[in-house]
């Protein structure tokens, strides 16, 4: 059963409404975990594509799915957010996977009794910035905190960050609801939870809310301690337990993790990196201890600690040190980026074998093994290592075996697997202990008998135990080899199917941990994986794998990102995400010719033709400069202001009020004038390199024939273009490149602080500020426009929840144009934000983002104006310039209608009103050849078959002829336009229509092949 019938889909429908999922793409996408199967052994693996998805938002809703499954024999697995890599996540061939991670409010905060109950998507990191507003804090969280959910934690079972101090995950969790697969929800508490529940996979139903149990917000002590040897690192912690000192966390690491850190490359070439660099002290290849505890226990633990640790040799290494290793404690498979892959392994050992255990690593592994423990309370370590590989290599497949070396070694010493989940199975009396392994049969037994509940895991037998088993058995005689099977001593970078090296090697580093899911803008406008970066890059592995082939809706998929860049600040691997898209774009549209957003090819027909975006004069693009500052601009002068067109046609408040400021701030400035071209920025995101490098070439032989050294902008878009993308292409191009750029509000800031510029006027307003992402993320500009809003007597500026590097994208321009319903929904969540701080308008410097939020406001009927910075720093020094909001709108609306007009159904409505003078220009012969088919029985149903063939050869001779038609067809649907756009017309929709036809027509032919028959049929 690969895809659900209609039946079924249909009637998931009814359930969850559009929440479901079966084309085949998004099916991959949820068919897979962070774990990587050698290809060998893929084929025993019980586990296949899923049939479809489900995205339930209630517990009514999984109640229903589940009793719809168990009626219409479907299997069900449940997911959290899939950051777990034993298979446990995986489905059996054609089961509905039920995504769970729509389902995540906290339900309850009890701080007396100091509880939080959640719903079971819930992440762990949001929880824990939700608790601090309550002065709570979690007893213990996983290092995949900035990505996995909480009942994922529960199913799963595990250790984690203050598991020194509160044991295991299930130990505190004070109870669970359950939907059982007969449907019935149970509440479960003690024994029954920690024996049904917990690290039961979602064998036994779907959690649907779990109260945690917390503890006080403290501020902590992060100590780091080396030692030279495990001997030494056990002997301190033992003595550390044996002394009961009241540590709350215990973690370590091995030398060879260290050695390898060092061999990251932090860099990546792109502004970002050194907007955000980071510190990286300097570290000894020794055992490293990470521990940590509440302040107020200082007391209890400074001097007893030091004192061990100068007993075993340690050495406190600065509290820098300390403070960066705690920072880097959610980053454990950061090594994975020298990979590409990893051959990951997990255990759990007693505390006193420790040494033991890491000395018979040290000399069983001959390959370099990273390691990471952390301390369990009731003296049990669990140990996560792995191998540096790269699973594109034969080599892979026996080098894998040795995960099952340390399990074989954990268990010589007393320790057991660290999970089930579909791998581990066998392992199950030793991971959950032979009761538990018979309570949960039982369970299983009488209340789901058919095995609707994620089949396959924890409980049973098949292929996948006894290779599993056989290669245990055999593991002495299999490690030797193994341990000769290396990965290629440097990865060779290069293209893969077509995909460009870098990208093609980033995807396969990609750790698939998901952090960088839920704080996608794509993401959480839609809530599917394809439009995560996770998702995108495994969806790249299967390309690169023959499994998939791009088509239009995942060209879209790569096209529609905002380019937010929080991808990059999220990345553990700190790859560089954002421009992984941005290189594919090029790959796609520019060298493969796929087809971008239709909307684009307008606007590279009007910025070919008059320099802009926006369908406005080439002449009238200095028309915003004040008649008193004109005569202040320079003919040639080092420093150039370069607005941009949305600046100079839209909202030319922002134009207007910057070049005052700058004037005030007595800095003399050329511009290009009417001479100045669009950056190029929509080109570059639209994949149109081509016409990107015209505009190029053009400006910046524009900027210096007036000498510019520096331009200053005021669209952070253009001010990337010029930093980054334009240092970039002149790089490729073999040719020097001089300027430099700075934003207007960097050199305001500057004169503020020298006392250029001096607000004098009372503005009394609570204003919050938006970091625009490329401004903020992109350029590390985060402080000069706060700085100037404090600097206005009168303004109180407020913050908002996500600001600076977390701040959220105002959802533009590409999904204004790639996918504009979805525009409102993201901007909603930043306007919110505002609201929810109090502000009486937000602040933006980005003309862009204003007219999004704006449109946002609009459409969402929030009522909050948007105001621009430039604009509000001329009030503070006593100048008003009019608010370009309701051009803004106005301008927005007519791109608007454009927009949805180029959407194929819509398109092929616009031909088929144009059906009698499409026939009319057709080639002499075809109309009798037509009328001739329509009187042959069969004849019409023979020609549709044809369409996709003739239309293609007919359309370009024909578009010239009824162009004038379709004029008058576009003005009639879209409306009375601006005199300058409806001047253009002629010009830019015929440019439009050659650059989109080629690609748009197989798009088109479903739909205007049966409006062509029927007109065919009753009025040619
Ligand atoms: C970078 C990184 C660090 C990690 N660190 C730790 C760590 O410190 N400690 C640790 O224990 N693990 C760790 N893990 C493993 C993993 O993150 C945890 O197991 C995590 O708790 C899984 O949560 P999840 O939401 O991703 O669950 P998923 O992976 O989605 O699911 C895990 C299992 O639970 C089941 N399940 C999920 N949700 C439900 C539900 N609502 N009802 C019933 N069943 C459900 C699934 O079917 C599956 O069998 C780490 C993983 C990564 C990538
Ligand atoms: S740049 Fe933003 S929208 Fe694009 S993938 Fe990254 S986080 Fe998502
Ligand atoms: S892109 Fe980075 S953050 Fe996202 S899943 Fe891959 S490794 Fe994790």
């Amino acid at each position: 059963m690969a895809v659900l019938s209609e039946r079924v889909q249909h009637g998931l429908e009814s359930i969850v409404g559009d929440r479901v999922r079966v084309d085949r793409v998004e099916r991959r996408m949820y068919s897979a975990d962070i774990g990587e199967m050698p290809r060998l052994v893929k084929p025993f693996v019980r586990a296949g594509l899923a049939g479809g998805v489900v995205r339930p938002r209630t517990e009514a809703e999984a109640v229903a799915l589940v009793r719809f499954a168990g009626e219409n024999s479907l299997k069900l697995v449940p997911r959290g957010a899939s950051t777990s890599g034993y298979g446990g996540v995986l489905p059996v061939e054609g089961a509905v996977v039920v995504d769970l991670s729509g389902m995540h409010e906290v339900l309850e905060v009890d701080a007396t009794a100091r509880t939080v109950r959640v719903q079971p998507g819930l992440i762990w990191e949001e929880l824990a910035r939700r608790l601090e507003s309550d002065g709570l804090a979690l007893r213990l969280y996983p290092s995949s905190t900035p990505s996995s959910s909480v009942a994922g934690w529960l199913a799963q079972g595990g250790a984690g960050f203050g598991s020194y101090e509160y044991g295991m995950f299930k130990d505190n969790v004070a109870s669970a609801r359950v939907v059982l697969p007969t449907g019935e929800v149970r509440t479960f508490t003690g024994s029954e939870l920690g024996t049904l529940i917990a690290d039961a996979e979602g064998i036994t139903g779907i959690i649907t809310e779990v109260t945690v149990m917390l503890r006080d917000l403290e501020p902590e002590v992060h100590r780091l301690v080396a030692f030279t040897d495990a001997l030494a690192l056990n002997a301190a912690l033992r003595d550390i337990s044996i002394q009961g000192l009241p540590i709350w966390s215990i973690t370590f690491l091995n030398p060879e993790s260290t050695g390898l850190k060092k061999k990251l490359p932090h860099r990546h070439g792109h502004p970002y990196e050194e907007a955000h660099s980071h510190y990286e002290p300097e570290m000894p290849e020794a055992f490293l201890a990470v521990i940590a505890y509440p302040e107020s226990r200082t007391g209890r633990v400074d001097n007893a600690l030091a004192a061990i640790v100068t007993a075993h040799g340690g050495s406190e290494l600065p509290k820098e040190a300390a403070e960066h290793e705690w920072e880097q404690r959610f980053a454990p498979m950061r090594l994975k980026r020298v990979g590409p892959s990893i051959i990951p392994t997990e255990v759990v050992v007693p505390l006193t074998e420790l040494a033991a255990v890491l000395r018979e690593i040290d000399a069983k592994i001959h390959q370099p093994f990273v390691l990471e423990g952390m301390v369990g309370k009731g003296d049990r370590v669990v140990l996560l290592g792995f191998i540096p590989h790269d699973s594109r290599t034969f080599a892979f497949n026996a080098a894998f075996a040795l995960s099952l070396s340390v399990i074989a070694i954990a268990k010589r010493h007393g320790g057991a697997a660290y999970s089930t989940g579909l791998y581990f199975r066998r392992e199950a009396p030793t991971v959950l202990g032979a009761d538990r392994v018979r309570a949960l049969t039982a369970f299983k037994a009488k209340v789901d008998p058919s095995g609707v509940m994620n089949p396959g895991k924890v409980l049973g037998r098949g292929v996948i135990d006894l290779l599993m088993g056989t290669a245990s058995a055999l593991e002495p005689l299999i490690r030797p080899i193994a341990n000769l099977m290396k990965p290629p001593a440097t990865v060779k970078l290069k293209d893969r199917r077509g995909i460009p090296a870098d990208v093609a090697y980033y995807a396969y580093a990609c750790a698939q941990c998901g952090y960088c899911v839920h704080t996608c803008e794509e993401y959480s406008g839609r809530g599917w994986m394809s439009h995560s970066p996770r998702g995108k890059y495994l969806y790249l592995r299967e390309v690169m794998e023959g499994r998939e082939k791009f088509d239009q809706k995942m060209v879209d998929t790569f096209l529609v990102c905002t380019t937010c860049e929080v991808c990059n600040t999220r990345c553990q691997l700190q790859l560089p995400v954002e421009h992984s898209w941005m290189t594919m774009r090029g790959k796609l549209i520019q060298n493969e010719g796929r087809m971008t957003f239709p909307p684009f090819e307008m606007m590279a027909a009007s910025l070919r033709g008059e320099n802009n975006i926006w369908a406005g004069k080439r002449e009238k693009r200095a028309d915003w400069v004040p008649e008193d500052i004109a005569p202040k601009i320079k003919e040639n002068a080092p420093v150039a202001y370069f607005a941009g067109c949305t600046a100079s046609y839209v909202n030319t408040d922002v134009a207007q009020a910057t070049v005052r400021l700058l004037d005030k701030a007595g800095i003399e400035f050329t511009t290009l004038g009417t001479d100045e071209a669009c950056c190029g920025i929509p080109m570059k995101v639209a994949g149109r390199w081509d016409v990107f490098e015209e505009i190029y070439l053009h400006n910046t032989a524009e900027a210096r024939k007036r000498g510019v050294k520096t331009i200053v902008t005021s669209c952070p878009a253009c001010g990337l273009v010029w930093k980054e993308l334009y240092a970039q292409l002149a790089a490729q191009r073999g040719e020097p490149y001089e300027f430099e750029v700075k934003h207007y509000s960097e050199l305001a800031a500057e004169a503020l602080a020298d006392g250029r510029l001096v607000f004098d006027h009372e503005v009394n307003k609570t204003l919050t500020f938006h970091d625009s992402c490329h401004m903020g993320r992109a350029q590390g500009n985060y402080e000069p426009p706060r700085d100037l809003l404090k600097a206005i007597p009168g303004v109180t500026v407020v913050e908002m929840e996500h600001n600076r590097e977390e701040g959220l994208c105002c959802g533009s321009v590409l999904t204004l144009i790639g996918d504009t319903p979805v525009a409102p929904i993201l901007g909603r969540m930043r306007l919110d934000e505002a609201v929810d701080a109090g502000a009486d308008a937000m602040v933006a410097l980005c003309p862009c983002c204003q007219v999004q939020l704006r449109d946002s406001a609009d459409k969402n009927g929030i009522d909050l104006p948007v105001d621009d910075l430039a604009r509000v720093l001329m009030e503070g020094l006593g100048l008003h310039i009019d608010s370009s909001s309701a051009n803004s709108l106005l301008q927005w609306g007519y791109f608007e209608k454009f927009i949805y007009l180029m959407e194929p159904e819509a398109m092929a409505d616009l031909m088929a009103a144009l059906l009698p003078e499409m026939m009319a220009a057709m080639p002499a012969g075809m109309v009798p050849m037509i009328k001739a088919a329509r009187a042959i029985p069969g004849g019409l149903a023979l020609m549709s078959k044809m369409m996709p063939v003739m239309m293609p050869m007919l359309v370009p001779g024909i578009m010239p002829k009824v162009m004038p038609a379709m004029l008058a067809e576009v003005s009639r649907r879209v409306g009375p336009l601006p005199d300058d756009m409806e001047a253009l017309m002629p010009d830019l929709l015929p440019k439009t229509m050659d650059a989109l036809m080629p690609n748009m027509l197989p798009l088109l032919i479903p739909f205007i092949t049966p409006k062509m028959m029927a007109y065919v049929r009753n009025d040619l």
